[in-house]
């Protein structure tokens, strides 16, 4: 409430111009208002703070000065206040904001009392202006800020600090697991490992080195790397390498080392530099693997895929590779360049007598032989079977090839042993010539090759140059063995007999059944142009089936109308004797056929039993089993003894036609014939003189008692028809 300003009597207060002087010189700003807020007086500091003069401003309400910060204006304010309400004014020191008139705010304490002049309530406020305070306060406040902010980002520091530190142990921690981790692996790494200062002298190896080069610990550390020369390097080698490293700090690569043990071996070495941080060479680490086991492995896989396991020999494949790269080498220096195709004569024969082994045997004997004709730099490979060829390079001149050629020729013209046998084979040879007989792999083989069958032709155990003549023969073989395929189905086979005559009678008593082929272009083709072709492509087998089949039918039919029967004998190739089923296919012929089986005959040569002696006594024996004759075919020109002779359950000799040919009196021929007449007399074997053409062969063999004689003489070989009209005709004689 409103109390009385009373001050004590006699003070020099109660003196009003004490008052003004107050007012007037008083620092703080005094301003006085009416109850309603009107203000009614100021001094001059308040004129000043506030910038209004005293006129302008006594009787404008308070709120100019000051605006309320609150809903309510002054007047309410005091309203209230006077009313009694709980609103304090007085007696309290409250900071307010005052309004200067050029609009700027200034802060102030502000403290108000209140007195009563004829009951009238004044209030006066007394405004002390707190800018400075203010200031301070706020730079204080300010610096305070700036502190927390630095306590803020020193702490932010520590985090940052800490959480780094805690980055690092987890990084020495892993480097520390690595560190061991690595110190594992370098114990038990199956590769050696050696690590050596920058001078390479060795400072650390692990197990595996010791294992692989055999060297104990101590001989080792201190060492320098070359302790495992194996001296198969160049000096110049080791130069490459290492100035490799230097440039690069690693090199990989082959190098051949030498264990303790003397023992050479390959190995694949990684040599990598180390450097500290500021790049300074500190060590070498060379790790490297024995890999003696993958080289061995790559070299028997290469052995596999470009040799001939049996000669070892350049295989096919190798040839080819080899002559791609001497025709391209002698493309570019313009020289000539000779390959030639060697193809064995009778080596089929050795195969299928002596049997397999034994023509393995002769094959790396003849592969032995064509290398010691030849230079270091020529190539010889087996194509397979008994194909062989050689490069020749560097050689100019035709008359040279042509030495080399003789030279292989008569190599393998002299005899080798085999099964304790002397065996004659002989070579024909096919030369082709880069550039004028072929400018391509292809062509210049296809031209050797063909070169090679002319010398087959011109007699064997002869070389031929190629001659672009030679094509057309070529052209014709090949047409004849694609037609030979189908002649069977075309029904292009005949079978023709050739009547056997009784030397004191002279009839007929049987025929050799022979196979002839009527080409539709080529007319008669002899068997002995045909049968080696069927016997390479098989056919061979199947056609000789169908002779027998035709001949044993044939026979038995003509047997019916005849009051003394024929016997018929037919031949048998290798292959046919080998197969599997012959005594099966002979029975159901004669079954088929109704021929007696003592009517039949089957012809065989020597050089057919000696494979497997023991085998062809055995299907021999069968064969007779069953009643059929056997006949030993072309006797004399085989390997044939008399020991082995009676071995055999055959039936009858036929003596070879060359003996008869050129039989005259007193010759060594005369001998031989007249020897295999007693001989197969003594045997109780039938004797059958092949190929008599003359009556004075007819005499010496009747001379002899040969009893039954085969030749044109009497007869060539005849068709059916002309067959038996023979046999009619000798009858009715
Ligand atoms: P080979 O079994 O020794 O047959 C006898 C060959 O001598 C026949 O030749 C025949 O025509 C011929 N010849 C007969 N008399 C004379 C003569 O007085 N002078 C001359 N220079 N030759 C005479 P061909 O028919 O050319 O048969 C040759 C060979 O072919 C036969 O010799 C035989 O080994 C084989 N051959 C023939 N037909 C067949 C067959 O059907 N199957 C089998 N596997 N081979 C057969
Ligand atoms: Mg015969
Ligand atoms: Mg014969």
């Amino acid at each position: 409430m409103a109390q009385d300003a009373s001050f004590k009597s006699g003070s020099i207060v109660n003196d009003s111009r004490c008052l003004a002087a107050l007012m007037i010189s008083a620092v703080d700003s005094i301003i006085i208002i009416d109850s309603c807020g009107i203000i009614q007086g100021m001094n001059p500091a308040a004129e000043k703070l506030f910038g209004y003069s005293m006129e302008e401003i006594i009787g404008q309400n308070i709120s100019k000065l000051m605006p309320s910060p609150h809903r309510e204006n002054h007047d309410g304010y005091l309203a209230r206040y006077l009313q009694g309400g709980d609103t304090q004014i007085v007696g309290v020191i409250r900071e307010i904001e005052g309004l200067k008139k050029d609009g700027s705010p200034v802060p102030l304490e502000l403290s108000v009392s209140e007195f009563k002049i004829d009951d009238t309530i004044y209030f006066a406020g007394i405004l002390h202006d707190i800018t400075n305070r203010k200031k301070t306060e706020l730079e204080l406040l300010h610096a305070h800020e700036g502190l927390e902010k630095r306590v803020q980002e020193r702490t932010q520091a520590l985090q940052q600090t800490t959480i780094q530190l805690q980055k690092e142990i987890q990084e020495r921690t892993e480097a520390v697991n690595e560190l061991k981790l690595a110190a594992k692996v370098f114990e038990n790494a199956s590769e050696a490992i050696l690590i050596t200062d920058a001078n390479t002298t060795i400072i650390e190896v692990n197990n595996a080195y010791l294992q692989i080069t055999g060297y104990e610990r101590e001989e080792i550390i201190g060492a320098n790397p070359r302790i495992l020369k194996s001296g198969q390097h160049e000096k110049a080698f080791y130069q490459k390498l290492w100035s490799h490293v230097e440039k690069f700090d690693e090199w990989t690569g082959e190098i051949w080392d030498r264990r303790k043990n003397g023992q050479a071996f390959p190995s694949r070495l990684t040599i990598n530099a180390v450097r500290d941080n500021d790049d300074n060479l500190t060590n070498y680490v060379g790790i490297f693997s024995d890999i003696s086991e993958i080289k061995a492995g790559e070299q028997r896989l290469e052995k596999l895929a470009y040799y001939d396991p049996l000669t070892h020999l350049p295989n096919r494949l190798l040839f080819k590779e080899r002559l791609v790269h001497e025709i391209n080498k002698a493309d570019r220096s313009k020289i000539r360049l000779a390959v030639m195709f060697i193809d064995l004569d009778r080596f089929k024969n050795v195969n299928d007598t002596l049997g397999h082994a034994a023509g393995d045997k002769l094959l790396i004997i003849v592969g032995k032989r064509i290398l010691s004709c030849l230079r270091r730099s020529d190539t010889v490979a087996r194509l397979g079977g008994d194909e062989f060829t050689v490069i020749l390079n560097g050689i100019d001149r035709e008359e040279d090839i042509a030495h080399i050629a003789e030279s292989i020729i008569n190599a393998l013209q002299r005899p080798a042993i085999l099964s304790g046998q002397e065996v004659f084979i002989g070579a024909s040879i096919g030369i082709g010539l880069f550039p004028t007989d072929g400018e391509d792999f292809d062509t210049l083989t296809k031209n050797a090759d063909i070169a090679m069958y002319q010398s087959k032709k011109a007699g064997r155990g002869v070389f031929r140059f190629f001659k672009e003549e030679m094509n057309a023969w070529t052209t014709h073989q090949l047409q004849l063995e694609s037609n030979l395929q189908r002649a069977l189905e075309r029904d292009e086979f005949r079978v023709v007999y050739q009547p056997k005559i009784c030397i004191v009678s002279h009839q007929v008593v049987g025929m050799e059944a022979l196979i002839r082929w009527q080409h539709p272009e080529h007319g008669l083709v002899s068997p002995g142009e045909f049968i080696p072709l069927a016997e390479e492509t098989g056919l061979i087998g199947p056609m000789s089936d169908w002779v027998m089949k035709t001949a044993f039918a044939q026979t038995h039919k003509w047997n019916q109308t005849l009051e003394t029967p024929l016997s018929v004998a037919v031949n048998l190739s290798a292959r046919q004797f080998q197969s599997a089923n012959l005594i099966e296919t002979i029975q159901d012929h004669l079954n088929t056929s109704g021929l007696l089986p003592h009517l039949a005959e089957i012809e065989l040569t020597e050089s057919m039993m000696i494979a497997d002696l023991d085998a062809a006594i055995e299907t021999l024996t069968n064969i007779r089993k069953m009643g059929v004759k056997l006949a030993m075919d072309d006797f004399g020109t085989g390997y044939s003894s008399l020991n082995f002779l009676k071995k055999l359950p055959i039936t009858t000799l036929k003596i070879d036609q060359s003996f008869i040919r050129d039989l005259k009196f007193n010759s060594p021929d005369e001998t031989i014939v007249a020897a295999i007449i007693a001989m197969a007399t003594s045997l109780k074997l039938d004797v059958v003189a092949e190929g008599v053409e003359k009556l004075e062969q007819l005499n010496f063999l009747s001379q002899h008692g040969c009893p039954t004689i085969q030749g044109y003489y009497f007869s060539p070989p005849l068709g059916p028809d002309k067959f038996i009209e023979e046999v009619q005709r000798r009858l009715e004689r």
